[in-house]
């Protein structure tokens, strides 16, 4: 007897419903599989029909629900029987394949945050503590623990400092082979971790070692990563929102990892604040161990050569008051008024990458996306005009004060004080100021 034909689902199209489009930034479009959104000149979608496949993708991304399905007649009737074939018990058409229930079936398995804790002969990167605050949020959006990986020879008391900084529990691989950071040796602890336990989120550091590891850790679980992100986040489908710079930093873009895990992000030191410290918090250590062996590693450690000294040593990233200087100083020589203002201060004298690229300072003093991120209690920006690669520097300094003698620069957006005026006036006249007041103040004397 021949088997009955089986009637299949329509999937229809998707259509726009008429003035919900916020503009959002073609989001729907580049969802589309079939290229099937073109963008008119007001950023709202048109949608080729016949190019469509109904898959909803676009439906789904839409910030604003301005996209919906579009049914015939014919399509709608035939839904219809196919709701009431199954309301009465007819074998339902074999949705569970489809793709997206496999999708979610391989998204289920994924649970909890990690933050890698990186260390140099047990001394850690404070960037995974300030990562540690940023993942204790994603982990309680999230309503799932925050754990500590912690890799390394001797590092035991690495976990203890993470449970200190908000972790519960931390995965460890304590080995020789792991004494001295190298790609091979990290690369197969890391993803031998994710392979058994699998996390939903991974943070690192973006420093030299972080973002070596990230990307070949990416690389080998064939998932996505954002580096140097700025701010993270979720949403209600569990995606990790990523925000960084694009487009050589005039745009901030959210980036998104819909279909693998875990979704990965790097963040670079002091972007994120500095979590408080609870010396009495516990957590659980899962060991674990690697199974390569020295032998099948090519690469050997065969000495450390300390690079202190020819650098310069001025840490930016943790002064309290930064002095910071742009092209307005016209000069090298004239950095010698910021350096007074900074030594009466406390602080450090930082600079704009024009004044690195001018030869007038050290890479290592740049403020902004391809230098150094900083959160001072104030800093000072002379003769800055406030590039969006500046801004996303130092925009998170707890005051700034901008010296300009243009009163529209963008650096007077972010400033909580600005003086418009000549830097070569303003700068030591306040370096004055401030000597008289500590002189009148006096020197405090010892009993
Ligand atoms: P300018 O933009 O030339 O501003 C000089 C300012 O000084 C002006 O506003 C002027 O009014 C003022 N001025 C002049 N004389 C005086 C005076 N006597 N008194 C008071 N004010 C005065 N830039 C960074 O800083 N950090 C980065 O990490 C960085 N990364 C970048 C990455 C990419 C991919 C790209 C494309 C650019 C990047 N830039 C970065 C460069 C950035 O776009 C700007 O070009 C740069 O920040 C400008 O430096 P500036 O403000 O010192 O110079």
């Amino acid at each position: 007897m021949e088997k009955p034909k089986k009637v299949k689902k329509p999937r229809g199209k998707a259509s726009l419903i008429p003035n919900k489009c916020i503009a959002c930034g073609a989001r729907c479009q580049s969802s589309c599989p079939t290229e099937a959104i073109e963008m008119d000149e007001k950023g709202e979608p048109i949608i080729l029909a016949d190019k469509c496949i109904g898959c909803q993708k676009c439906v789904k991304i839409c910030p604003s629900e301005a996209i919906e399905m579009f049914f015939t007649p014919e399509e709608l009737e035939i839904l219809k029987q196919l709701g009431a074939e199954k309301a009465a018990g007819a074998p339902a058409e074999a949705e569970e394949d489809s793709e997206e229930a496999k999708l979610k079936k391989f998204l289920a398995q994924f649970h909890n945050v990690w933050v890698f804790v990186e260390q140099t002969d047990c001394t850690p990167a404070k960037v995974s503590w300030e990562l540690l605050g940023v993942g204790a949020q994603l982990a309680s959006a999230l309503k799932v623990e925050l754990c500590a990986v912690v890799l390394g020879h001797n590092v035991e008391k690495l976990c203890q400092e993470a449970f200190a900084y908000g972790a519960s529990k931390a995965y460890l691989i304590d080995d020789a082979i792991l004494h001295d950071y190298r790609t091979a040796t990290y690369l197969e602890a890391f993803c031998s971790l994710v392979e058994k336990h699998r996390p939903e989120v991974v943070l690192m550091g973006a420093t030299g070692l972080g973002r070596d590891l990230a990307g070949a850790v990416a690389t080998r679980l064939r998932t996505g990563l954002t580096a140097d992100c700025t701010g993270l986040g979720v949403d209600d489908k569990r995606q990790l929102l990523q925000t960084r710079p694009a487009f050589g930093g005039n745009i901030m873009a959210t980036i998104f990892c819909e279909q693998r895990r875990p979704q990965m992000a790097s963040v670079r030191p002091h972007v994120m604040p500095m979590p408080a410290k609870n010396e009495s918090a516990t957590g659980k250590i899962i060991r674990e161990t690697i199974s390569i062996k020295e032998e099948d590693v090519l690469t050997k450690v065969l000495e450390i050569i300390s690079d202190a000294g020819h650098m310069d040593t001025v840490d930016i990233g943790g002064a309290e008051f930064i002095v910071s200087g742009g092209r307005g100083l016209m000069s090298k020589d004239n950095f010698k008024i910021l350096q007074d203002l900074a030594e009466e201060l406390g602080g450090v004298v930082a600079c704009s990458r024009s004044a690195v690229d001018a030869g007038w300072m050290p890479v290592e003093r740049q403020v902004g996306q391809t230098g150094k991120t900083v959160r001072p209690k104030i800093y000072i920006a002379c003769g800055i005009s406030g590039a969006i690669q500046h801004l996303v520097g130092m925009q998170d300094s707890d005051l700034v004060i901008a010296i300009n003698r243009d009163r529209e620069a963008p650096i007077f957006e972010v400033a909580t004080f600005g003086i418009v005026g000549d830097l070569f006036q303003i700068v030591p006249a306040i370096t004055e100021h401030v000597r008289q007041m500590k002189a009148q103040r006096g020197t405090p004397k010892v009993c």
